[in-house]
């Protein structure tokens, strides 16, 4: 049975980096009918960030990508709140200590400290010389009962048996050869990162850990805890890091890369996933629109490649199109954006909307077909190059009598068109009728016809044709418009 899970450390709020871990893990499981969980590691009780726990699963749900099991949802293996679980590390790490995998350690923070300093002076890697391996049983012992604070220390043996990356192949790191003993439970009690991830992949039964590549040296490590503990170790995958596209760190980039960041400025979030998997690897062709169902049909694992995957967030607002226009022609997705927009625009333009007619379901989604493949977010739409949509244009006679004296005659004659074609309007046959009318103006000529047009309706002297703009706006309000000009 597949089960995965996406581990982050709620130290901070969910960002792309960890988005694409989340949804690697989420496409695996789905693809091959497992379970998704969502576990969060926060041992480190120093560094948790307030509301960063809530926050990343919101995000994960916002993008729709929701775990099977977690925190909020719970589970068979549960808690999935690593604090609630540190009976279970204790216990693990003292059955390492009994079968003599791990030992107890007395050495003082001074002492750690002058170590420290010493190797750096003479230009070597720190690293703990493992003293307290060599405490006999009575002086632990003793220590112990007079509670000289202490961690412990998984030892570390020499021979560590190569293991198989999904991604990166043949692995092996000699851990014993370049660090100290590790410490497993600290002097607070609480577990050390290495610690509680195996013990909880274990109890979890998690049966693939995909996660970034930065772990791939800690691996070696991972599996002698397992091996001392007898424990059958998971699969491991190591994606590649998520790069900017000119190949620096994506927490440098300027700007934010939280999820929280993109979903305020109206990014979809289908959009969010598209753009991570699609500079990356794992699929057999890179092609812009997948959506969720499509990047788990067309997954292919084996095509993950070991390099980094550069990510160009110019091309987001292309993105975003992309998806927004296969949202408005999708029935049930296209109601949640109508829902959206209206209460947007509520929103923007409470006390200027004159007619609630804007507000309607029929008016947004003829707005959204009319607008689709020009915008690439919803919020576009509210900003003041299309707030003649949803608030009736002002203008002033004189902008009027500037483009001409027949502008009544224009107007009762375009009033006559839209009522004789009833119901829909179609920019192709508008346009034709358009042009026949602008005929019956002696006066002016067509050009200027048009102006004129598009300062009723709009207000403004540049924008879309006058024909989509009729179309967009429909019969009555075209009518409530023109009838401006016949005063
Ligand atoms: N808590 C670790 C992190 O924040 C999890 C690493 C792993 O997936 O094993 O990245």
């Amino acid at each position: 049975e597949v089960r995965v899970r996406f581990a982050p450390s709620p130290t901070g709020f969910l960002h792309l980096g960890g988005l694409r871990t989340a949804l690697y893990n989420y496409i695996f499981a789905k693809k091959y009918g497992g379970s998704f969980i969502l576990r969060l590691e926060d041992t480190d009780q120093s560094r948790l960030v307030p509301g960063a726990a809530d926050s990343i699963e919101d995000m994960l749900e916002w993008a729709g990508i929701p775990p099977d099991e977690s925190p909020r949802r719970g589970g068979p293996v549960g808690p999935y709140l690593q604090s609630q679980r540190l009976d279970l590390y204790s216990e693990t790490a003292l059955q390492l200590v009994k079968s003599g995998h791990a030992y107890y350690c007395f050495c003082s923070p001074q002492r750690l400290e002058l170590l420290k300093k010493e190797a750096l002076r003479t230009g070597q890697t720190p690293r703990y010389d493992n003293r307290c391996r060599h405490l006999r049983a009575d002086q632990v012992h003793e220590k112990l009962a007079n509670e000289v604070p202490h961690v412990i220390r998984f030892r570390l043996e020499v021979g560590v048996e190569p293991f198989q990356d999904l991604i990166f192949g043949w692995n092996r790191h000699e851990v014993a050869e370049v660090e100290g003993d590790p410490v497993v439970i600290k002097a607070d009690g609480f577990p050390t990162y290495h610690l509680a991830n195996i013990v909880d992949d274990h109890y979890m039964k998690i049966s693939h850990v995909l996660r970034g590549s930065e772990w791939l040296i800690s691996t070696s490590k991972h599996l002698l805890m397992y091996r001392a503990l007898g424990w059958q170790p998971p699969t491991f995958g190591h994606l590649p890091l998520l790069m900017n596209k000119d190949g620096t760190k994506l927490s440098k980039r300027q700007g934010d890369i939280f999820i929280q960041s993109f979903q305020r400025d109206g990014v979809l979030p289908a959009a969010l996933l598209d753009i991570t998997t699609n500079c990356g690897s794992g699929f057999n062709t890179n092609r812009m629109g997948r959506r969720i169902d499509e990047l788990i049909s067309e997954f292919n694992p084996s095509k993950i490649t070991t390099h980094s995957a550069l990510l160009d967030l110019d091309k987001l607002p292309e993105f975003n199109r992309n998806h927004l226009q296969q949202q408005i022609e999708d029935e049930e997705q296209c109601l949640l954006l109508i829902k959206d927009l209206q209460g947007q625009i509520k929103q923007t333009y409470a006390a200027e909307i004159q007619d609630k007619d804007v507000l309607h379901e029929e008016y947004i989604r003829r707005v959204l077909f009319f607008r689709k493949g020009h915008i690439s977010s919803l919020k576009e739409l509210l900003s003041p190059n299309y707030s003649y949509l949803w608030v009736r244009p002002s203008f002033s006679s004189q902008q009027v009598a500037a483009l001409t004296a027949e502008a009544r005659h224009i107007a009762s004659l375009v009033l006559r068109l839209v009522e004789e074609q009833g119901g829909e309007l179609a920019v192709d046959q508008l346009n034709k009728d358009l042009k026949t009318l602008a005929k019956q103006a002696k006066a002016t000529k067509y050009t200027e016809v048009m102006k004129l047009l598009r300062l009723a309706l709009s207000g403004l002297q540049k924008g879309p044709s006058v024909a989509e703009l009729m179309v967009s706006l429909g019969p009555a309000e075209i009518i409530h418009r023109l009838q401006k000009l016949l005063k």
